[in-house]
């Protein structure tokens, strides 16, 4: 019985024509919806640079009461417009299920973020939907738990699921949490679900991104999800990890030649 769906996954990920038979899952955008200026910009680059995906929030689990929350229902509208603009998929985290009826409307890939990894709730919810989860590591979670997560997903019958690697805490400080590189092979001996990684959120460091990006790939990552912004020191969110369009647009340069390098091998 122990991660039974999981051992035995066959499924393909499959979002309107996305395979990752010969593509990575590359997800980009801000931290959070600020305004419809800001996802507009974004959304016209992703666009010109052929990413499918825009990664956004409405609502942000911030561990201060006094930080920016998010703008919450109003996000929802925003969404919609770039949507109505650009043929793009729009991820957004979930945080409860009262909204559950906007997320299945306007996001293509719900996420379930890392303070919610084990919401029991939350998981039973959205694996009775038909909706792709991208479901984040927490950071105080054992590989086992975050698959037993993954488990709930499938158990209540959604095959559409991939898994976040996004840094667990340690002891050490200079980054805002520790990339586990060794999730991926790991994650990649137990089951067939994609992994992705989020170099933004492992490191909390705008300069890390890039070798971070660079060796999830080449640990056999399926993808990555990175958190860019027009003005990164202006994000009202993790602006310490943003990084540009400029910086974004080589390393997705960079990320291609890894992977051709790999897929040589
Ligand atoms: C996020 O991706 O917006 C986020 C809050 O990340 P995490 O849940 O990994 O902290
Ligand atoms: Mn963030």
């Amino acid at each position: 019985m122990e991660l039974e769906l999981v051992k035995k996954y066959h499924q393909e990920l499959n979002i309107d024509g996305f395979s990752l038979k010969d593509n990575l899952l590359i997800i980009a955008g801000p931290c959070s919806i600020e305004s419809e200026e800001q996802m507009l910009q974004v959304a016209k680059m992703l666009f010109e640079n052929k990413i499918m995906f825009l990664r956004t929030a409405t609502y942000k689990p911030r561990t201060s009461p006094y930080s920016f929350q998010g703008l919450g229902r109003e996000g929802f509208g925003i969404i919609k417009k770039i949507k109505e603009i650009y043929p793009l998929k729009v991820v957004a985290e979930i945080v409860n299920t009262r909204d559950l009826d906007l997320y299945i409307e306007y996001v293509d890939i719900i996420q379930i973020g890392a303070r919610n990894m084990q919401n029991f709730e939350i998981l039973k919810t959205l694996g009775q939907t038909k909706k792709p989860v991208l479901l984040k590591r927490g950071f105080g979670n054992t590989i086992e738990e975050w698959l037993n997560a993954a488990e709930y997903l499938l158990v209540n019958g959604n095959d559409q699921v991939i898994l976040c690697e996004r840094g667990i805490r340690t002891f050490e400080v200079m980054t805002r949490n520790t990339l586990d590189i060794s999730s991926i092979p790991i994650v990649k001996g137990i089951t067939k679900l994609p992994i992705i990684v989020d170099p933004s959120h492992a490191s909390g460091r705008s300069d890390l991104v890039r070798p971070l990006s660079l060796a999830a790939i080449a640990a056999g990552a399926d993808g990555l999800m990175i958190e860019v912004h027009p003005q990164p020191n202006e994000s009202i969110s993790d602006k310490d990890q943003a990084i540009g369009f400029g910086e974004f647009t080589s390393l997705l340069d960079e990320i291609i030649r890894i992977k051709t390098v790999l897929n040589e091998m």
